[in-house]
C-alpha cells in the first residue's frame, strides 16, 4: 500500500475527533511530504538533529511535534523548530524551556510526558508527580500545558496497554477539572500503530502513527 493509501485506510477508522500524528523518525522528506499531502498535518520527531535537517524542507507544510526526549542543552534547537513538544517531564526542562521561550519571544505547548509503568530505564513523570508538575508548570511564563503524552511498556498484546491508558486518562480527567492558569487541558497523545485504536477507546485524543503510514521501517 502507498502512503496515501494507509492515511486513507486511517482516516476511516480514526474519528475525525482524533487527531493523526506522523511518526517520522528515519522517514526521508520525500515520504513525509506524501503523507503530509495525503492530509496527516502533524509530523512528529524524536532527534532534534534529524529534525533541523528536515525542518527546512517541511517548514510551513504541517506543524512539527517533539515526541522523543529532550535534554536541556537541545532546548534552543527545539523551540526554534517545534510546535509543540510532547515530552516535557521534570520541572528542570520545563523552566528552561520557559527561559528560552521568552528569549525567542514564543508561546510553547506542551504536554506533560508520563511513566505510566513506571519504567525505571523509561523517561517520563510518575502518575504521582503529574499533578504537582503541572502545578509548577502553570507558573511559568511562556509555556501553555495543554495535556497529557504517554508511551507504555513493551508489551506483547496490545490489550495490555489499556491499563497505562486508563490509568493517564484518569489524570488527564482530573488535570482538566483543576483549572490551572496558562492551562487549557485537551489533548491525550497515546497510541501507536498496534496499540491506536485501544488508546482512542480509553480516550485518546491524539494517536502517534509510525509503521501504520510509512509501512515497517
Ligand atoms: C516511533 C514512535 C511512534 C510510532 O510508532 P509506530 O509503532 O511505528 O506507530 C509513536 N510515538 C513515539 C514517541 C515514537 O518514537
Amino acid at each position: 500500500m502507498t502512503i496515501a493509501e494507509n492515511v486513507r485506510q486511517l482516516k476511516k477508522i480514526v474519528p475525525s475527533s482524533v487527531r493523526i500524528l506522523a511518526a517520522a523518525k528515519s522517514q526521508p522528506i520525500e515520504k513525509i511530504l506524501e503523507a503530509i499531502r495525503a492530509g496527516i498535518a502533524i509530523i512528529g520527531e524524536n532527534y532534534i538533529q534529524e529534525a533541523e535537517e528536515k525542518f527546512p524542507f517541511l517548514k510551513g507544510k504541517a506543524d512539527f511535534h517533539c515526541i522523543g526526549h529532550l535534554q536541556t542543552n537541545k532546548v534552543s534547537k527545539a523551540v526554534k523548530i517545534f510546535g509543540m513538544i510532547q515530552t516535557v517531564d521534570s520541572l528542570k526542562l520545563a523552566e528552561a524551556l520557559s527561559r528560552e521561550c521568552k528569549k525567542q519571544n514564543k508561546t510553547m505547548p506542551i504536554l506533560i510526558e508520563v511513566n505510566s509503568a513506571k519504567e525505571a530505564q523509561k523517561n517520563g513523570a510518575f502518575p504521582e508527580e503529574v499533578e504537582s508538575l503541572a502545578e509548577k508548570i502553570s507558573a511559568l511564563p511562556n509555556l501553555s500545558l495543554r495535556g497529557l503524552m504517554t508511551m507504555g511498556p513493551v508489551v506483547k498484546d496490545p490489550e495490555q496497554l489499556r491499563l497505562y491508558f486508563r490509568l493517564t486518562k484518569k489524570l488527564f480527567d482530573k488535570l482538566k477539572s483543576t483549572h490551572l492558569t496558562n492551562t487549557s487541558i485537551e489533548i491525550l497523545s497515546m497510541g501507536m500503530s498496534d496499540s491506536f485504536q485501544a488508546a482512542i477507546e480509553e480516550g485518546a485524543t491524539m494517536v502517534r502513527l509510525g509503521a501504520k503510514i510509512f509501512g515497517q521501517r
